[in-house]
C-alpha cells in the first residue's frame, strides 16, 4: 500500500514510537484509524451494476484526520459559524424532481444556476409580499447518501424572519459563533 498523505506517511514511519504501552489508548486508536482511513483495513462498500463495479473504502471520520474530508468538513463548519450572524437559522431544502436529473447530469453548468434561482425566488417573494430582506446561505449537494446523482439545494435563512413569513424549514439550525 503506497500512502501519499504526509500525516499517514509520518504516522506509519513513526509507529514504533507511539503504538506501544505508555501512549494513551485514545491517541493510539486515533493514529491507527488515521493510518487505516480510506483503505480496505476499515472495510468497504461495493457498488455494482451489470457492467461496472466500484469499491468505496470506509473512512475513519476522526476530527483529526486530514485525508478523509471529515476534518475539512468540521473546519468548513467552524469557518461558516464564525462568519454567520449569531442567530438561529432555518434550513430550507429544495429537492429536484427525478425527471430533471438526467437533464442536470448532462448539463452540469445548470447545477450552478439552480441554487441561485431558488434563493432569488424566495428572496423576491419575501421582498414583494412582506417587504423584508432575507439573509440566505446556499449549500448545494449533488450526490445523495447512496452516492447516486440526486441534487438538492439547501438554503439557510434567519429563523425569526422565516417564522413571521410562515416559511417552514426541514430543520432549525442553532449555529453558535466560534469563540
Ligand atoms: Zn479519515
Amino acid at each position: 500500500m503506497t500512502e501519499h498523505h504526509p500525516l499517514k506517511r509520518f504516522l506509519t514511519a513513526t509507529r514504533n514510537l507511539w503504538d506501544r504501552a505508555g501512549t494513551p489508548r485514545h491517541i493510539r486508536e486515533t493514529f491507527l484509524s488515521i493510518i487505516k482511513c480510506g483503505t480496505i483495513l476499515l472495510g468497504a462498500n461495493v457498488y455494482a451494476s451489470s457492467t461496472q463495479c466500484k469499491l468505496v473504502y470506509f473512512t475513519c471520520k476522526s476530527r483529526f484526520c486530514p485525508s478523509c474530508g471529515h476534518r475539512a468538513t468540521k473546519a468548513w463548519q467552524e469557518e461558516l459559524e464564525a462568519i454567520l450572524p449569531d442567530i438561529p437559522f432555518v434550513d430550507l431544502t429544495f429537492t429536484m424532481p427525478a425527471e430533471l436529473w438526467p437533464i442536470l447530469q448532462d448539463n452540469r453548468d445548470l447545477l450552478h444556476c439552480i441554487p441561485t434561482a431558488g434563493a432569488n425566488a424566495i428572496e423576491t417573494w419575501a421582498q414583494l409580499k412582506y417587504g423584508v430582506r432575507l439573509f440566505i446561505v446556499i449549500v448545494q449537494q449533488t450526490f445523495g447518501g447512496f452516492l447516486d446523482f440526486a441534487p438538492i439545494c439547501t438554503l439557510w435563512s434567519q429563523q425569526e424572519v422565516c417564522e413571521k413569513l410562515h416559511i417552514v424549514g426541514s430543520n432549525n439550525l442553532f449555529l453558535t459563533k466560534a469563540n
